[in-house]
């Protein structure tokens, strides 16, 4: 029994199963995550996405403006919903009721193409995004979109949360040093967004526990990693799941991969642990 537990490792489950589902994905890929929502126990999974930069640059981090139209494009007709972090919040505490097939679509870092490439691209397609910011980036650096040009943004759907002062990877830091970029990078952007800053991204999505119990004593009701798969009732608050999307050989077809596949693959426990 035990040898046979040990040949039939992960690897093969997952080829196995991926022998058996594919059939029934290709065929009718939105019915069959459709009752796989329904399913679950933990309520309607949230699917949020992150990217970095929307450019036309052969980098992993940076997929290209076309391809990013193509992907909003697809969730448009295929009826997926997008949604702002408060309601998402609302929703896990139970006091809003999400729309069908719903997404968050998030960037992190503040870059500035996401102002001259993706923006308007989510303003074709009627989108809300979130874009975590460094806050000592913006206004300041090159390649970062200012004050003004977030403040435009705001007015058209896209929130603006926190990815720290300036994105030292926080599992390096003293609990003063962590509490300083926690603390003001939210003061920071409430200031100059004149709205509140409730949410963060961990820079490089390094956490602990500890760290996630300072992010919650600095105010913030929600914090997200790039641990990848759905969020449902089941996440932890301040390690949410992303979905990470990135310029590949074939970037679209790595897209249609992803958002089909997570909530199969987490519903038999292989993304979450
Ligand atoms: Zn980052």
């Amino acid at each position: 029994m035990a040898v046979w537990k040990r040949a039939l490792n992960l690897k093969h489950i997952i080829l196995l199963a991926a022998v058996i589902l594919v059939p029934f994905l290709v065929a009718s890929p939105r019915s069959m995550t459709a009752r796989m929502v329904a399913d679950s126990e933990n309520g309607t999974k949230v699917m949020v996405l992150n990217y970095h930069k929307i450019d036309d640059l052969d980098i992993s981090l940076s997929v290209l403006p076309r391809d990013f139209d193509d992907q909003m494009r697809y969730l448009k007709e295929n009826g997926y919903h997008t949604i702002t972090p408060e309601e998402f919040y609302e929703s896990l505490s139970g006091n809003y009721e999400l729309p069908e097939n719903p997404v968050l679509i998030t960037f992190d870092d503040g870059y500035e193409d996401n102002y001259r490439n993706a923006y308007p691209i989510l303003r074709k397609y009627d989108f809300k995004a979130t874009i975590f910011v460094i806050s000592s980036f913006l206004g300041e650096k090159e390649h970062y979109f200012t004050w003004d040009q977030a403040r435009e943004m705001a007015e058209h759907g896209i929130s603006i949360q926190s990815h720290t002062v300036d994105h030292k990877a926080m599992t390096d830091l003293t609990d003063d040093q962590l509490r300083a970029e926690l603390v003001e990078s939210k003061k920071k952007i409430e200031d100059e967004m004149g709205r509140p800053v409730d949410f963060i991204a961990y820079p490089t999505g390094t956490y602990n526990l500890h760290i996630a119990q300072l992010v919650k004593d600095a105010g913030y009701k929600a914090a997200f990693t790039i641990k990848y798969g759905n969020v449902d009732k089941a996440s932890n608050i301040y390690a949410l799941e992303r979905v990470p999307i990135f310029h590949t050989e074939d970037t679209n077809k790595s897209f249609l991969e992803r958002i089909r596949y997570t909530p199969i693959f987490e519903s038999f426990g292989w993304v979450k642990s």
